[in-house]
């Protein structure tokens, strides 16, 4: 047995330093990102913001809102030929739109499928709860042989030899995040997971030195978090329930109390499980839970005040645009983030 002394950071434990700056007006801070990927040379532009491939979140009916935005969307692995054909408007939302798919043959045989008859996807996201194994990394090679001209997206990992491995192995961005997300329950159920921050910060200095990049995943509570995940270097950050809650998700409305609230839950929880594999197998536990978000409206007004808030990051750092954010961020520690006497 080992123990790390080093400490580790989440989110809640640090606030951006203000710093002198030159900018006039948070709507002069430029959002947009160009990135080239690492194997597929492909070159994507836009705010890089990614809706979690999970329902509620990774529909079709959020991509749309999104690509206004130049934002990505990483569908949920049900979506197949069929589903995809129903959209009208999928030749002009795909530049934002990521394929997943997990390691099973069926998951595969689905892709396959999805990318014969639309083959001008360029987002394939290979995801799974712990991409630690072996066999992973091994199907990574293998999708990156059969789709050399594909953006691959390989994840969870949370440490930098991890992300090093999956980007040797074929992986463009590496997704990095285990137990954050406002819905898992892998802290709970294994004790298993790292402080999101310093995972963002580790895992992005490993992939940017070998010329890949990274998708800070789950853990944003709020706009200051998306904003503390760029500062950390994240190329992208993914949300879940951040996006949760919204007319677009078509999520089951309930009433309590009068209040309108829409379900969501985990992608490994037992809903999800029942609802897509029809039940948990006898040797897995459900490392997720079902949550009510309050109803949120359209999911337009919620980006608005996401984008607001880390333009207003990138005003307070002095960072021109998204780019320079990293740069200019010094974080400090601190042991209270704000102000909760009317929360409570
Ligand atoms: P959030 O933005 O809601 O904090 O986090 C979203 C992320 O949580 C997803 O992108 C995914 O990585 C993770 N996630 C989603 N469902 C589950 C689940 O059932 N169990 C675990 N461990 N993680 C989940």
């Amino acid at each position: 047995m080992r123990i790390e002394e080093e400490l580790k950071l989440d989110y809640s434990d640090v606030l951006f330093r203000p710093k002198r700056s030159t900018l006039k007006s948070r709507k002069d801070v430029n959002l947009l990102r160009t990135y080239r990927f690492k194997y597929s040379k492909n070159e994507w532009s836009g705010i890089p913001i990614m809706a979690a491939n999970m329902d509620g979140v990774g529909e079709l009916t959020i991509a749309e809102k999104l690509n206004d935005h130049q934002m990505i969307t990483c569908l949920t692995k049900q979506h197949d030929v069929k589903k995809i054909k129903q959209n009208k408007n999928i030749k002009k939302i795909y530049p934002n739109i990521a394929l997943s798919v997990g390691i099973k043959k069926e998951d595969f045989q689905n892709l396959d499928k999805v990318l014969k008859e639309f083959s001008f996807f360029k987002f394939i996201c290979i995801d799974v709860a712990n991409g630690y194994s072996e066999h992973f990394t091994n199907f990574i090679k293998s999708v990156r042989e059969k789709y050399p001209t594909k953006t691959i997206i390989a994840g969870n990992v949370v440490t930098a030899d991890m992300t090093q491995e999956l980007v040797l192995s074929g992986a463009d961005i590496v997704k990095v995040g285990i137990g954050p997300g406002s819905v898992c329950t892998t802290r709970i159920q294994t004790g298993v997971g790292y402080p999101q921050l310093s995972a963002v910060i580790e895992c992005a200095d490993a992939a940017h030195g070998l010329g890949a990049h990274v998708i800070a995943d789950g853990g944003c509570t709020c706009p200051g978090d998306v904003a503390k995940g760029f500062g950390g270097g994240a190329d992208f950050v993914m949300l879940g329930g951040m996006l949760a809650g919204h007319d677009e998700g078509k999520g089951k409305v309930v009433k309590v109390n009068g209040s309108k609230y829409i379900e969501f839950y985990g992608s490994s929880s037992e809903v999800a499980n029942k609802k897509h594999y029809g039940g948990l197998a006898d040797y897995r536990s459900s490392e997720g839970r079902k949550v009510r978000v309050k109803y949120r409206g359209k999911i337009n007004d919620t980006v608005l005040n996401i984008l607001g808030g880390v333009r207003s990051s990138c005003t307070y750092v002095g960072a021109p645009s998204l780019k320079q954010l990293s740069k200019c961020t010094t974080f400090v520690r601190v042991s209270n983030q704000f102000n909760d006497t009317f929360v409570k």
